[in-house]
Formats: structure tokens, C-alpha cells, sequence
């Protein structure tokens, strides 16, 4: 028989893991894909159908090409747990699947309880994985009546996407300026600084959303008065506003802790950037948000990917009896939409340093826009179609 690749999580990572194993094995790996939804939301979008430019329905896609093109074996199912020994995983609907290596990439968990008021199906929203949330964060916004205010609190990093947070800042306060001018957007920030394009972000909320969007740092969401609408800071400074958008401090997701996976602060899995192999748990790799990653490197979807093919190749080359790449190389581009038009980005280079064995940025690589404009926003679209054709086939 063939060897047997099983991947947790139909992702940016691990559906790009499951197309490029397929890939480079020439057909040689069999692979299995274990996810539990029905179809694809991108959250490289999703920020923009808050704003008003695009429907959760644009961001929609299905894994069939995955099946059909590439001959990887979509299960419909979540794993709830995985025999290190037995190198099975146990599936919700009572089955098992059998694997040589396993790929994980489930994205991230929401830690409700270190933000007491917020909950998996609360009436505060957090819209941190695009899909119902953000259909329903959009009406909340639209039923604000003009004169409101928008409050978003963002976590302590590292959280998912570094940029997310103050790209959809940009994005409600360009709605707000069109149709609800008096309505301000409230940035709480536990972060000392804007931790990703700050002096782009810092310029365009004073030159474009003057007046309407006001960035506080240091206020650390401890508690959340969900009826009340309020956000108290860890200083008991409370907030409320119309629309309370909550992001929850976040881990690995919760197959990765229940595998003891995640053994970085009980939150990422530590893994070797040259194969994405755990550190802990022999024939299991872990990719994505998952992980714990090197210096500088964002929790992104671009990442995601990276991370997926340097994981396939790995895997393959590992199931074929040949040593892996020693010098794997990582690039990341963040655009973040600060319109429904403009752009800017940030982007940067990763390689394996033997000395230090991890991946560091290439001195004189990457960098951030000059300023926003419409070009990059053709950029930005290009991107996004380009890596969810990379993911899905
Ligand atoms: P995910 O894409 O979340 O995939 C995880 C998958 O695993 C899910 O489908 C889930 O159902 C499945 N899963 C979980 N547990 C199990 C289990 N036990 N069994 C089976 N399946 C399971 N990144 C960019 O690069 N550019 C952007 O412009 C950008 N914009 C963003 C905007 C927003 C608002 C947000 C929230 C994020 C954005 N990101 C962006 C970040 C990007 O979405 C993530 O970094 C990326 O999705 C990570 O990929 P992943 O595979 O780790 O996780």
C-alpha cells in the first residue's frame, strides 16, 4: 500500500498541505483531508464585508477541485483526539483513520474564559474566523444609527494577523464615512503600539478617518459586560459603545493542546522550521496559526501556505527515505485594505539559519508601502485569488 498522509484542518495550511503532498509525491502519498465545515471562508476578505464592499459569498468556496484534480480524500468530520502510538486519529462521527505522518492545522481556539462575558455563541461578536460572525457583525453596524460607536478590543499579540484588527478599524470608519458620519470607531488595543504597519495605520487614521477613529493603547479587555455592551480594562476602566467587537486572547486549536502539541505557554506548538515537525510528538507536524513561530514571523494565511509546502515537500521526501531541504526559504505579504480601494502592505523574507536553527528575516528584505493607493488595492485582489487557487486546486 501507499503511504497515508492524514491532514487535520482544510485551512489556508492544511489544505495547501494536502493539494502539494498529493503534488510532489506524484501520486505516490495517499492523502486524507479531515474537515468539519461544508465549504471554505476566506478571512484574507472578510474584513471588507464589514466595510460594504463584499459579500461573505465572494469569500465562499468548495474543496471540490481538491478532490477531483488532485485525488486528496475529503472526509467531512472533525478528530477529537490522536493515538501517538497507534498513530490513528479518532474522528467525531466514531470512526478511525490510520496514518505514516500526520499534518496539523486547525487555526486557533478562542480563550473565552480569560475574557469573562464573551462566549463561543454570545450576543458580542468577535468576526476573528470569518463566516456567520461576520455576516452578523455587518447588520450590527448597519443597525447602529448615525451618531454611534463602534468599539473593537484587540488582544494581546500574538494573535491571528497582526494587521486584521486596524485594517477593519479602516474598513468600518470608510463605511461609517459614507453613510454614518457622526459614528466614531474605537480602537482598545492591549498592545503598547499599533503592532503591525503602525506609522501607515497612525497616518491614515488621522489624514482620511479624522475624527471618526480614535486608538487607545494599553487597554487591556479583561472582562466583558455583554448586556451593557462594555469592555472593562485590566486598570477597571470601562467602555461601551453601540457595537462592542471583541477579539478573545486565542491558542492553537484545541486538537493541538489535547495532543500535547501546544507546549509553548500551553498555547503554540514548537515545531522544527525544517520539516514542521513537532517537537514533541514523533510523525506529527504541525503548520499555521498553530504554531509558535519564528522572530517576525505573522500568524498569516501567506504563512500558512509557506509553511504547508516546506511541511509537503518534507513529508514527502521523509516517507521516500531522502533528507529533507537544509536552507528552506519563507516569504509574507499582509495587504491590508484601508478602503474599499486602497492598500498597503507589508512584506518580508524568512531563511533557515544553521547557526541559530530557525528562520530569520533577510537583512534587506521585504518593507512596508510608501502610502496607500489603488494599485496595491490590484495587488491585494490578485493575491487573494492567486493563494486561494494555490489552497483549493
Ligand atoms: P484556518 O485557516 O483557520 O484553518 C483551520 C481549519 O481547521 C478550519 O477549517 C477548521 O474547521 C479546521 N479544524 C479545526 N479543528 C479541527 C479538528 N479537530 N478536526 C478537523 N478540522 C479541524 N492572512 C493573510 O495572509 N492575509 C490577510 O489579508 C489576512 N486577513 C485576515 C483578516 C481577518 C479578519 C482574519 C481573522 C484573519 C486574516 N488573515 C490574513 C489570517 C489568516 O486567516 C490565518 O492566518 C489563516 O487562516 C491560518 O491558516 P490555518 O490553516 O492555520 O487556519
Amino acid at each position: 500500500a501507499k503511504p497515508h498522509v492524514v491532514v487535520i484542518g482544510g485551512g489556508y495550511g492544511g489544505a495547501t498541505a494536502a493539494r502539494y503532498v498529493r503534488m510532489w509525491s506524484g501520486g505516490e502519498v495517499d492523502v486524507t483531508l479531515v474537515e468539519p465545515n461544508a465549504a471554505f471562508v476566506s478571512c484574507p476578505l472578510s474584513n471588507l464585508v464589514l466595510g460594504g464592499s463584499r459579500r461573505i459569498g465572494d469569500l465562499t468556496y468548495g474543496y471540490d477541485a481538491l478532490a477531483a484534480r488532485h485525488g486528496v480524500r475529503i472526509v467531512r468530520d472533525s478528530v477529537t483526539s490522536i493515538d501517538i502510538d497507534k498513530r490513528t486519529v479518532a474522528l467525531a462521527s466514531g470512526g478511525r483513520l490510520a496514518y505514516d505522518r500526520l499534518i496539523v492545522s486547525p487555526g486557533i481556539e478562542f480563550l473565552f474564559a480569560e475574557l469573562p462575558g464573551m462566549a463561543a455563541d454570545g450576543p458580542i461578536l468577535h468576526a476573528w474566523k470569518a463566516g456567520a460572525q461576520t455576516v452578523a457583525l455587518r447588520a450590527q453596524l448597519e443597525a447602529m444609527p448615525d451618531g454611534g460607536v463602534y468599539a473593537l478590543t484587540v488582544p494581546p499579540a500574538p494573535y491571528r494577523c497582526p494587521p486584521g484588527p486596524y485594517e477593519r478599524a479602516c474598513q468600518v470608519a470608510h463605511y461609517f464615512s459614507r453613510h454614518k458620519p457622526r459614528s466614531k470607531v474605537l480602537l482598545l488595543d492591549a498592545n503598547e503600539d499599533v503592532v503591525s504597519k503602525g506609522p501607515l495605520f497612525k497616518k491614515i487614521w488621522k489624514e482620511r478617518y479624522g475624527g471618526i477613529v480614535e486608538y487607545r493603547p494599553g487597554f487591556r479587555a479583561v472582562e466583558i459586560d455583554a448586556a451593557g455592551r462594555t469592555a472593562v480594562s485590566e486598570l477597571g476602566e470601562k467602555v461601551k459603545a453601540d457595537v462592542l467587537n471583541a477579539i478573545p486572547p486565542h491558542r492553537a486549536g484545541a486538537i493541538a493542546s489535547g495532543a500535547g502539541l501546544a507546549n509553548v505557554n500551553g498555547r503554540w506548538c514548537e515545531v522544527d522550521f525544517l520539516t514542521f515537525a513537532s517537537a514533541r510528538v514523533p510523525n506529527v507536524h504541525v503548520i499555521g496559526d498553530a504554531i509558535q513561530t519564528a522572530p517576525l514571523m505573522p500568524k498569516s494565511a501567506h504563512m500558512a501556505n509557506q509553511h504547508a509546502k516546506i511541511c509537503a515537500a518534507a513529508v514527502v521526501d521523509l516517507l521516500a527515505g531522502r533528507a529533507p531541504n537544509p536552507a528552506p526559504v519563507l516569504t509574507n505579504t499582509c495587504y491590508s485594505f484601508v478602503s474599499d480601494q486602497d492598500v498597503i502592505h507589508v512584506a518580508s523574507v524568512h531563511a533557515w539559519d544553521a547557526a541559530r536553527k530557525t528562520l530569520l528575516v533577510v537583512a534587506g528584505s521585504g518593507g512596508v508601502s510608501k502610502e496607500a493607493n489603488s494599485l496595491e488595492g490590484a495587488y491585494a485582489m490578485n493575491w487573494a485569488a492567486n493563494i486561494r487557487a494555490d489552497t483549493l486546486g
